[in-house]
């Protein structure tokens, strides 16, 4: 199930792959752990070695540590009470700072990647017990995590107190799961039973769930509306929203804000396909299918290296030239983070006959790295950080080019105004420990 589940959330990550599965009474654990996408990194031979009542699964997108084997995850060490392992969703704001401190007091750290960090808190905690030894570790991480951990045959799942990534709860078959999206529960038909609370940390053991003491001093929840954006799949339910549903409304938002005309409306496949077809309702415009996505190639941006991107944008996507010869074309994407996609999109396009290419982003601009948890370049890699619309027009060499408002999107999908959108807004919720302390490069997304 684990295995399936993995499937599912592929998009959020290919570039490693890995499953523990723990014996019932937890004194044994397996664990197999691979490079790329789940179907190379997890084969069957693979997984049906890793036998046990309790699994975790994970999927590797870096934002901290090199894409090396060694910092895939699941994390397992040995532990008294049997293994303990973590896997961990998101991006600790404090994690070199605590890794200093740990080195320094005589830590032997095996991978690059900020997670390994909670493996030792819990190890060092004088806690008694290890309710109160995984309690102690998380209260001293800042920044973006949603975790699951097992120590012997004990299940935590918690999430930050901000709450800034996802991890939702369902039950099949009397057993609890967890998951980043709902999307991973679908696929293995459990039925989803709520979200975690931000700071909320729960327990399983002997099959029974006990909610311990959140983590952390309260403060104002801060999900992550880049989810809604753009990770996320648009099957998922995220915080009690539809991401379909949102994607949509910021797409007929952004026709109302910025109106082009046109013959048809296409998406850029297949994250802003949701936007586009609320641009095409709400603008009368038909949606076509002009460009079509290779399913076979991984996400350009999501891979660690940015050589041959430009390459990397014709092996993804191709034009469909009946769709697209002699015709005023709006192009919707979900957002502009680099603008160089974008730059080979819209020479696709033109070559393909386009006749005027109006392109139109369903987020506001992407001018601040993030530090919870998105894999964002640095602020000056950040087109819109650096240059005015007028100038990134230019740049794409588009007719007209129009971003949707920070207030349209609030609108469409944030009308309580909860959600993190530093990446937007430069506002970031929680502290960045590490980037004050001088530990990372001032602007460094991760
Ligand atoms: P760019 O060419 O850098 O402007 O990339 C924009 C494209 O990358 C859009 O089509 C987005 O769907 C996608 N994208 C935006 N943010 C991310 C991210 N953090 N990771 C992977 N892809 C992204």
């Amino acid at each position: 199930m684990v295995f399936l589940s993995l499937y599912a959330l592929q998009h959020r990550g290919q570039e490693a792959a890995g499953i523990v599965a723990i014996e019932e009474g937890g004194k044994q654990a397996h664990i197999h752990k691979g490079a790329g996408l789940v179907s190379d990194a997890l084969d069957e031979e693979a997984v049906s070695a890793l036998t046990g009542t309790t699994a975790l699964g994970h999927i590797r997108y870096s934002t901290v540590g090199g894409a090396e084997l060694v910092n895939a995850q699941p994390l397992l060490v040995r532990y008294a009470e049997g293994g303990l392992s973590v896997v961990h969703n998101g991006n600790l704001t404090n994690g070199r700072e605590l890794r200093a401190n740990l080195v320094s007091d005589g830590a032997l750290f095996q991978s690059g990647i900020d997670t390994e960090v909670i493996v030792h808190l819990i190890a060092r905690s004088r806690r008694e017990d290890i309710d109160g030894q995984v309690a102690d570790a998380l209260s001293q991480l800042e920044g973006s995590f949603s975790v699951l951990i097992t120590v012997g045959p004990t299940l935590y799942a918690a999430r930050d107190r901000h709450g800034f990534r996802p991890l939702v709860m369902g039950v099949k078959d009397g057993a609890y799961v967890f998951a980043s999206e709902t999307c991973a529960l679908d696929i293995i038909g459990a039925r989803y039973v709520r979200d975690l609370e931000p700071g909320e940390v729960l327990r399983v053991r002997n099959g029974e769930l006990t909610r311990l003491p959140s983590v952390g001093t309260f403060s104002q929840a801060a999900p992550c509306i880049f989810e809604l954006v753009y990770f996320a799949r648009p099957d998922s339910r995220l915080w009690g929203h539809s991401v379909d549903r949102s994607r949509r409304a910021c797409g007929r938002q952004l026709a109302i804000e910025q109106p082009a005309e046109a013959d048809c409306v296409i998406s850029v496949p297949d994250s802003a396909n949701s936007a586009a077809l609320g641009f095409a309702e709400q603008s009368g415009i038909p949606f076509e299918l002009g460009l079509i996505r290779n399913h076979y190639v991984g996400r350009t941006f999501i891979e660690p290296s940015q050589s041959g991107r430009d390459f990397k944008v014709r092996l993804k996507y191709s034009p469909v030239r009946e769709v697209l010869a002699g015709k005023r074309v709006v192009v919707v994407d979900d957002s502009l983070v680099r603008g160089t996609t974008s730059r080979g999109l819209v020479n696709l396009l033109r070559e393909a006959g386009a006749t005027e290419v109006h392109f139109r982003l369903a987020s506001p601009p992407v001018k601040h790295p993030c530090y919870f948890g998105i894999d964002m370049p640095t602020r000056e890699e950040l087109v819109a950080s650096r240059s005015t619309t007028e100038e990134i027009r230019e740049q794409l060499g588009v007719d007209s080019l129009g971003y949707l408002s920070m207030e349209g999107m609030t609108r469409a999908v944030d009308p309580d105004g909860t959600f993190c959108s530093a990446c937007f807004s430069g506002n970031y919720p929680a502290p960045l420990v590490d980037l004050e302390m001088g530990h990372m490069a001032a602007g460094c997304g991760a």
